[in-house]
């Protein structure tokens, strides 16, 4: 009766594949990603079917295909796996320095967390009044070095007057996203990749969907004031919430600041 013998390495073994297979899930989710993969599962359940009814020809024609899978997997889903592993190292490599350390940098932050808030929050809602579109990046852990590359190098104090000036209308910056990191505006138009999935709102453009794209693939906070309608949003980790005021942006912002 071995086969019953459930050690606590076992259990463990389940739950991590049980985890993984959860983080890609949410990783493919409404993307093309998904489809394909209901297709690869639905190809591999007829190659099943086939060989338990011992049809030789087909078998050994599907059993080619599948024997090369791995590898199609590989080139098929290469978006998706470049995806997954930037996703688990800003999400898990950052974190592994977590400790006393960290948090005591943490709450000697936190002060001048609130002022830089405050001075974004402010921003924002000029913005969103006046229907001035904006995206803009809040870094977090993840260094984001890609993205600031593609912009124009900053490393200008944040102020809030200086953020209103980016995004006006005529300003030569205000295409793009700007960069945040704490008290320093790093850098500005820079471009985000965009969302792949499908079942966002009609009215997402491609602020949108870039501000959703980078939440997707590291651990920043991206906030949106829509040029269309003044509302702001704010992107964090591939899901969204519409912002009301000032202060639940600051509460927001700090919230997931420490999330
Ligand atoms: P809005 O509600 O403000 O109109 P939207 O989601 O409809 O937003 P668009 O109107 O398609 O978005 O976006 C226009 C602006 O979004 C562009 O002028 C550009 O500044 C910015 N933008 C578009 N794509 C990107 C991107 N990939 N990275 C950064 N900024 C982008
Ligand atoms: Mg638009």
């Amino acid at each position: 009766m071995t086969f019953l013998n459930i050690g606590i390495t076992d259990i463990l073994d389940i739950f991590i594949v049980a985890f993984l297979m959860y983080q890609v899930y949410m990783l493919i989710k409404g993307t093309t990603a998904m489809k394909i993969f209901a297709g690869i599962a639905l190809f591999y359940l007829i190659w099943l079917l086939v060989r338990a009814l011992n049809m030789q020809l087909i078998s050994t024609i599907l059993g080619q295909v599948m024997g090369v899978g791995v590898i199609a997997l590989l080139i098929v889903f290469q978006q998706e796996i470049r995806k997954f592993f930037m996703y688990i190292s800003t999400q898990y490599l950052a974190r592994v320095d977590l400790g006393w350390k960290s948090f005591l940098k943490n709450f000697k932050k936190s002060e001048t967390q609130i002022l830089n808030f405050s001075r974004l929050s402010k921003a924002v809602a000029v913005m969103s009044e006046s229907k001035t579109g904006a995206l803009i990046v809040v870094k977090k852990e993840a260094d984001l070095f890609s993205i600031v590359e593609t912009g124009l190098r900053m490393n200008a104090v944040l102020t809030q007057l200086l953020i209103e000036a980016i995004f006006q209308k005529n300003s030569p910056l205000h295409d793009g996203a700007v960069v945040i990191k704490d008290k320093v505006i790093e850098a500005s138009k820079c471009i985000l990749p965009l969302s792949e999935k499908e079942n966002l709102p009609p009215e997402f453009g491609l602020r949108h969907r870039a501000a959703m794209g980078l939440s997707e693939r590291s651990d920043a906070i991206i906030l949106v004031v829509s040029e269309e309608t003044g509302s702001v949003r704010m992107f964090h980790k591939g899901r969204y919430r519409t912002i009301k005021d000032s202060e639940d942006l600051v509460d927001n912002l700090r919230a997931k600041m420490t999330a």
